[in-house]
């Protein structure tokens, strides 16, 4: 679809264009570890024959690099991009091998601490401007640069809005302007408030937009949906990814259901919420990724999902995520949070870490807690009443 209200300006993805009046263009990341080539391999087929415009990948070390360039090899065509995590060092490497760099800002400070921020974006520029990619500043709610954390620790919304902001202007005096900016939540109406902040204060520079972890379909599809409305209605939002909780052989699906909901908003079909969605319980689910620790992930939070039905009519918040890297962070402010170990899963009840338990007693365990403060609940109700 074409982004007529957009003020954003066009910037260059390998042959690819977003931004302006370009298409809204749709992209998935490859759920699988990048040194596994035989499933990034399957991951980038299934991307690819859903049509998307492009492909993440996921780079943390050496051999991760050197796993990318023989994918790159054998997928010459699709614009790739790739997520650097923790490691910026690794920029100059995967340049050569993609279309477009994305780092996260509060991921910076993990490497070289007596180097400045600036000196590590600098770095990042450099390679990006000597191989012609596309840099994305990604935010994330979950991995807030912590000086920002710390300083708008009362709105931590303006605390990625700010980040974002002077990210840009950093690239900005480097003349680098072939970019463009996430700003991702789990909260649909965070990712609303966040992108709308940032477009009023910087409407030149194009959006990735997302509702991360989304979780499963279709609650997945609908928290994205109601981003993607109030957003792209509004010219807010060059690029789109659908973060769902999906097995890997349908990872596809993040493409057709970004294409789908872009289309209704362009033909006017707005889907009105169903009411009372997310008064009740809201299970959170991270869309997987290279990073998962267990191959159990998906269908956990499935389960999760069915064990807790019974609680629907609660407003309570479960998170479940795929790893120790984002899961300890990703989960504090739900009520129950669970995240995936190699053998164990982690239970906390927002920032308290309550245990770690087998795969196979987890489930019981989260239910007894669970209960626990529906209890709790209803006794604070009780006696308020009395
Ligand atoms: S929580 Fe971990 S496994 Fe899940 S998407 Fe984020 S990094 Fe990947």
């Amino acid at each position: 679809m074409s982004n007529l209200n957009r003020s954003s300006r066009k910037i260059h993805i390998g042959s690819l264009i977003i931004g302006g009046d370009s298409p809204v263009a749709v992209q998935s990341m490859a759920a699988t570890q990048t040194q596994n080539l035989d499933e990034t391999a399957r991951q980038i087929e299934i991307l690819e024959e859903a049509g998307a415009d492009i492909i993440r990948i996921a780079v943390d070390n050496e051999a991760d690099v050197v796993a990318l360039e023989t994918l790159r090899k054998k997928f010459p065509k699709p614009i790739f991009s790739v997520d650097l995590q923790e490691n910026y060092r690794l920029a100059p490497k995967v340049a050569p091998l993609v279309n477009k760099i994305r780092y996260n800002p509060g991921h910076l400070y993990h490497l070289d601490k007596n180097k400045s921020i600036l000196e590590k974006v600098q770095f990042i520029v450099e390679a990006a401007n000597s191989f012609n990619c596309a840099i994305r500043i990604g935010v994330n709610c979950g991995s807030i640069d912590p000086e920002y954390k710390e300083k708008f620790i009362e709105d931590q919304i303006e605390g990625m809005v700010r980040c974002a902001v002077d990210h840009c202007k950093i690239l900005d005096d480097l003349s680098f302007t072939n970019y463009c900016v996430s700003l991702k939540d789990s909260d649909f109406d965070k990712v609303i408030d966040a992108n709308r902040r940032f477009a009023k204060e910087r409407p030149d520079v194009p959006l990735h937009l997302g509702v991360t972890e989304a979780g499963l379909p279709p609650e997945g599809v609908i928290k994205t949906r109601i981003a993607f409305e109030q957003l792209i209605s509004a010219g807010i939002g060059d690029t789109i990814r659908v973060s769902l909780t999906l097995p890997n052989e349908q990872k596809g699906q993040e493409i057709s259901v970004g294409r789908g909901i872009l289309k209704d908003i362009e033909q006017g079909r707005f889907r009105s919420v169903p009411k009372n969605f997310l008064d009740g319980i809201n299970i959170i689910a991270c869309p997987s990724c290279s990073r998962v620790e267990n191959d159990k992930f998906v269908d956990l939070a499935q389960e999760v999902r069915e064990i807790t039905k019974y609680a629907e009519s609660h407003k309570i918040t479960i998170a479940v995520m795929g790893c120790r890297v984002n899961g300890p962070g990703e989960t504090d402010d739900a009520d129950l949070g669970l995240w995936c170990g190699p053998s164990k899963v982690n239970l906390k009840k927002g920032t308290e870490a309550l245990g770690a338990y087998s795969y196979d007693d987890i489930l019981s365990r989260l239910k007894i807690e669970l209960d626990l403060i529906i209890s709790a609940r209803n006794s604070q109700e009780r006696s308020v009443r009395e």
